[in-house]
């Protein structure tokens, strides 16, 4: 990449900012513009790294990028750990486990689908599932052990990538680019004279680049952060549940923290969280780890997933001089190291990129072909 490119990045969540630390680290100069990083989804997610667990029976272009997607994985988090910040990257897997009857013919389900797209997960008792996980409750009747599927921790994530992006010279501006007027393009409106912007504003992104418009929905996700306590049992690894047809998924941290989640409601804009929400979480949460209880509440929060309508994400131009970066869903750490490496190659002009005809916005014809 030519050492003269100056980049914009419209959004320092995950996605602007691995975008911001690829550009950098290929030699352009960057500079992040954000008004509120607490804002994005980013904070909030729960940081699974899950191709099969989150494979969706009407998004099968997903799976195939997401097996991609983490095995860039290892690579990404070791450049970022090598900066100074261990992002809490845990290669643990994941076991899915049912309660009901009903849940373990759909888990048999899951497993049939993903071996006929040559996924083949180990089906489990639910004996076995106590083996793996002890503290797991008696009513867990069975369930599959998926070891491909990993996980980060999100804001230890996000403290590793703004430490790497501060180390490889990324400037960061304050303040919100504001939405383009008709005749404007985002670029111009950034004000900064960047040769080139990248617009990786999540669910604001839509309101910045009118090529977008119908393309980004906000799926609002509500989330509970606990905290074991002394000798509360903990579990080693992600379990994903089946609760009598309703899914919850418990993430371990090394640090003591459970993350349990999550919600998917489409409501617009609204991050209010629901006592409702919180209530369904932690109910279905306990039945399948009854410890909870002993647990501290630490947080409740909700973000909004940029979610695309097929569900992958949308990185491409929709002009020369803007690429956005967007859409990617329930998936936005699975995905960051190969939307920040996608968008480093779109910024030196190479379009025949793996994955950038399947992510790219032009797929939906009310997007702009380059
Ligand atoms: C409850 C929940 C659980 C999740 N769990 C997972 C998971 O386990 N695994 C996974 O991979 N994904 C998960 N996700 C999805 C993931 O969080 C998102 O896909 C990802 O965070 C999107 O990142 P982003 O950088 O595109 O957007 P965001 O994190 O939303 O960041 C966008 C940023 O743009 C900024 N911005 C907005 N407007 C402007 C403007 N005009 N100018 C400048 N900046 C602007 C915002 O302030 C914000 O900081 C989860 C999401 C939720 C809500």
């Amino acid at each position: 990449m030519s050492r003269g490119l100056w980049v914009s990045v419209v959004g320092g969540g995950v996605i602007g900012l691995s975008c911001a630390w690829a550009l950098a680290r290929e030699g352009a100069r960057v500079t992040v513009i954000e008004p509120d990083p607490g804002r994005g989804a980013s904070l909030v997610g729960a940081g699974m790294l899950a191709p099969i667990t989150e494979a969706h029976p009407t998004e099968p272009g997903l799976l195939a990028a997401g097996r991609a997607a983490v095995e860039a994985w290892p690579e990404f988090a070791a450049a970022l750990a090598a900066t100074g910040v261990d992002p809490g990257y845990r290669t643990t897997g994941t076991l899915v486990v049912g309660y009901s009857a009903d849940d373990l013919v759909a888990l048999d389900e899951l497993a049939s689908r993903l071996s006929t797209l040559g996924v083949d997960v180990e089906r489990l008792t639910g004996s076995a599932c106590r083996r793996a996980e002890p503290a797991l409750a008696p009513g867990v009747r069975g369930g599959l052990s998926v070891p491909g599927d990993h996980s980060v921790d999100n804001r230890a994530l996000l403290r590793a990538l703004r430490a790497a992006t501060d180390a490889a010279g990324v400037e960061f501006t304050p303040g919100a680019a504001p939405a383009p007027t008709p005749g404007s393009a985002v670029r111009e409106l950034v004000g900064v004279g960047a040769d080139l912007v990248v617009v990786a504003a999540g669910v604001w992104s839509a309101g910045l680049v009118p090529e977008l418009g119908g393309l980004v929905r906000p799926v609002r996700g509500e989330i509970v952060r606990l905290t074991a306590r002394r000798s509360t049992p903990v579990l080693t690894r992600t379990v994903r549940a089946l609760v009598d047809g309703r899914a919850v998924y418990l993430v371990p941290r090394e640090t003591g923290e459970l993350v349990v989640g999550a919600t998917q409601d489409e409501v617009g804009f609204d991050r209010t969280v629901t006592a409702g929400g919180v209530h369904r979480l932690l109910t279905d949460a306990r039945r399948v780890l009854p410890a909870i209880d002993e647990y501290a509440l630490a947080e409740t929060s909700s973000g909004l997933r940029p979610m695309s309508p097929d569900g992958a994400p949308l990185v491409g131009h929709v002009a020369d001089d803007t690429i956005v970066a967007t859409g990617h869903g329930r998936n936005g750490f699975l995905f960051a190291p190969l939307t920040a490496t996608l968008v480093a190659q779109l910024a030196t002009g190479n379009t025949a990129t793996t994955f950038a005809d399947t992510f790219a916005p032009s797929r939906f014809s009310v997007a702009k072909s380059r």
